[in-house]
């Protein structure tokens, strides 16, 4: 049995669906409930950026002038401060996150003034083990980019690549040669950026498994300390710019298994580890060796080698998780606006998991990030028999342990090499109504 793995992201956001309405009460209640002195990581939305690549199912804002994004960032400073009204004292902040959009679109002062206001309301640690990581575009960065968030205090690099096939570049309206990517990495390197990550992303319109394979030769011979192969998903009638995607141009199922097949023999052959979820690590690198150790973790971005913290998500559709309260910020940016402006949190929807689901949310971590379950831990951890809680999940794994994806020895589960290609589908059995959060 072979399966085209989907990238299993909206299991970051266990579970997948949140109550309408619920986001102020529960993001505000999450917040003052949190224990006094517990670390916090902070993400900042930044959904700027300039050109419509046709695959984006952001939340992305058109523009085209850096002060534009003037009127957005004033709501943000709004937004930290109504959160930090309802801390407690906690430590320095060790891990912040900026994604997009391309948060490289802000001008460099712009940068810098966020990072002031950033440190000014949660405090921002300066220890060398803090994680400061930020989504760059290469189109929209240069050294000098990179020099000044360095100076700023970041010190991890994700460079959205793609594609370097020039075919796809066209199919999807994002032409980006390969010397931006290049001129990016090494002075990364030279900066002393540490677990450089670069995103690939498999199903694009025009691929093929030759034009992948040398796009991965290439992004290899980068030797980026991490790569991470996100899988399109066509959803035209969710996200406007895909509608300028032609389903006939998509890689069949065959050409799709192709492409995987490709990926794999190339990152089996250059050592680079399959963390699980599209997440490859060199063998060195702290992702690759927080799994050999068992203290792998996942946060709202994906895979991390630190000890799970509460996470505040600032901006438009910006997460949070405190606890076991998960909220999400207004999509819109008209709605996230107004409710800064009338002074209210702008978490829309929100929901606190009961004892049934962090059950399930802890067996999906647990085949996540340690690549097996174990029945009868899960089942001391949370007094309850998780067997017979999950009976239903646990019969649908069935037939992934016959085709090879999981062996059960007793009560315990494990996930084989081929299932760590196919961990979504794994996961799919605790959550099969999961789909992209709405
Ligand atoms: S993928 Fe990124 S750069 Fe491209 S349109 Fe979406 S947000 Fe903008």
């Amino acid at each position: 049995m072979q399966f085209h793995d989907h990238d299993g992201s909206h299991y970051l956001t266990y579970p997948p669906r949140l109550d309408a309405g619920s986001g102020p009460v529960a993001l505000t209640r999450a917040l003052t409930e949190r224990s006094a002195g517990a670390p916090l990581a902070i993400h900042v939305q930044l959904p700027f950026c300039r050109q419509a690549c046709r695959f984006c199912s952001s939340q992305r804002v058109p523009s085209r002038d850096s002060r534009q994004a003037e009127p957005y960032l004033t709501r943000l400073d709004r937004e930290m401060v109504l959160i930090n009204r309802l801390l407690d004292d906690h430590p320095a902040v060790q891990h912040l996150h900026w994604g997009g959009g391309a948060p490289a679109f802000l001008s460099l002062d712009q940068m810098g003034d966020l990072f002031d206001r950033l440190d000014a309301r949660f405090g921002l640690s300066g220890a060398r083990e803090r994680d400061f990581s930020i989504e760059i575009d290469p189109r929209e960065a240069d050294v000098f980019t990179l020099r000044h968030l360095q100076a700023l205090g970041f010190n991890r690099l994700s460079l959205g690549v793609q594609e370097l096939d020039l075919r796809v570049q066209k199919a999807i309206n994002r032409i980006q040669p390969r010397v931006l990517t290049e001129s990016l990495v090494d002075e990364a390197e030279r900066l002393g950026f540490h677990s450089l990550n670069l995103d690939l992303i498999v199903g694009l319109p025009m691929q093929t498994p030759e034009g992948f394979g040398e796009t991965l030769d290439q992004v290899i011979a980068m030797a980026p300390a991490r790569i991470t192969l996100q899988r399109y998903a066509h959803l035209p009638e969710r996200y406007r710019p895909q509608r300028e995607i032609h389903a006939r141009d998509l890689p069949d199922a065959a050409a799709h298994l192709a492409i995987l097949g490709e990926a794999r023999d190339r990152l089996d052959d250059a050592g680079y580890v399959p963390i699980g979820l599209g997440q490859f690590a060199r063998a060195d690198d702290s992702l690759a060796l927080a799994l050999k150790e068992g203290r792998l973790a996942r946060n709202l971005l994906g895979y991390t080698p630190y000890p799970p913290s509460d996470q505040i998500g600032l901006g438009v559709a910006a997460i949070s998780r405190i606890g076991d309260t998960i909220t999400r910020n207004a999509v819109s940016l008209t709605d996230y606006e107004a409710a800064l402006d009338a002074s209210r949190l702008p978490a829309a929807v929100g929901h606190r998991l009961d004892a049934p689901e962090r059950l399930r949310r802890d067996a999906i971590e647990a085949l996540a990030c340690r690549h097996e379950l174990d029945l009868t831990a899960l089942s001391k951890a949370h007094g309850r028999d998780a067997a017979e809680a999950m009976t239903d999940a646990l019969q649908r794994l069935t037939p992934l342990c016959q085709a090879g994806l999981l062996e059960r020895h007793g009560e315990c589960l494990r996930v084989t090499p081929d299932g760590v290609w196919s961990l979504a589908h794994l996961l799919d059995a605790f959550a099969p109504q999961a789909s992209p959060m709405s």
